[in-house]
């Protein structure tokens, strides 16, 4: 059984739709395929109606963008329901604070010398479901003022950059919480990539358990053997459930193929046994 929990689509950041992620999934041998948009249930919803037609299992998700500290976390719920209407309310703010980001992002990086740029993302905001900042350093890099993707986020994106705006996303608890009223499992995605050192993850797991959370993501491309090993522990110590999923964006993206990482440790107890 291969099991991707963690996935993106047009609905986000991605590049594919749903119904061309799912048929990528089938392509590629995965048995169940969880769709996981930043702040938006709008890919699931799309899907509804065409899920029949798959030999594949959907699982419904979403990816949560929190706050903890000075820091910014992904939370992914599975196996919520995305017609609750306390969740549908949550996301919506989120969206907006996507909005008002997108355009603080566009008058800095006007500002900076990126001609149009404000009237640019303007057209992009009543164009597309949502911009992220996926969007605007693709935006940046057609525009001719990176000649990278990864420099967009360098040199205007990412925290220190030009046009960088410091996110305010709703809290973790609430994330946790939000998840759990509309019927999912709270996972923390990701947890190597924060900007943190060992000991402030660690406080970050017992606190994200003690909120209520119930899995972490053990295995993702790229995670490093020593620190997928140090995440079972943890997962076994605080009583948490394990997930796996390869964040997949976009087929051009060789970094995280959809269906591909590393395998679930014996030791741990896998999230899908919450829903099995
Ligand atoms: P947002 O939620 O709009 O702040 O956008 C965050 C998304 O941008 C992440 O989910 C990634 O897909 C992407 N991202 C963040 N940092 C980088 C980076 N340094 N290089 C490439 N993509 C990035
Ligand atoms: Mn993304
Ligand atoms: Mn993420
Ligand atoms: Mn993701």
């Amino acid at each position: 059984m291969l099991r991707d929990l963690h996935n993106h689509t047009q609905a986000s950041d991605g590049s594919l739709s749903p119904h061309e992620l799912v048929e990528l999934a089938v392509e590629r041998g995965v048995d169940e395929l969880a769709i996981t948009d930043h702040d938006s249930v709008a890919g699931v919803l799309a899907l509804r109606e065409q899920a029949h037609d798959f030999d594949i299992k959907i699982v419904e998700g979403v990816e949560i963008s929190a706050g903890w500290g000075k820091h910014t976390l992904h939370i992914v719920g599975l196996n919520i329901d995305p017609e609750h209407s306390a969740l549908s309310s949550f996301l919506k703010l989120q969206q907006q604070k996507r909005y008002t980001r997108a355009l603080e992002m566009a008058h800095k990086m006007q500002k900076a010398g990126v001609e149009q740029a404000v009237n640019d993302v303007e057209i992009m905001l009543q164009e597309q479901n949502m911009v992220c900042r996926t969007h605007l350093a693709q935006y940046l890099l057609d525009k001719g003022a990176v000649n990278n993707f990864a420099n967009a986020f360098k040199k205007y994106l990412a925290k220190g950059g030009k046009a960088f705006v410091k996110d305010d996303w709703f809290e973790l608890e609430d994330a946790i919480a939000i998840i759990k009223q509309a019927g999912g499992v709270p996972v923390l995605a990701h947890p190597t990539r924060y900007k943190m050192g060992s000991n402030q993850l660690h406080e970050l797991i017992q606190t994200f358990q003690r909120l209520g959370g119930e899995a972490i993501e053990v295995c993702y491309p790229n995670i490093h053997p020593g620190k997928k090993n140090l995440l079972a522990n943890w997962v076994q110590k605080y009583n948490l459930l394990a997930s796996q999923g390869s964040d997949f964006h976009s087929p051009d993206k060789p970094w995280a193929l959809l269906g591909k990482f590393p395998p679930m440790p014996d030791k741990v107890t896998p999230v899908w046994t919450a829903w099995q």
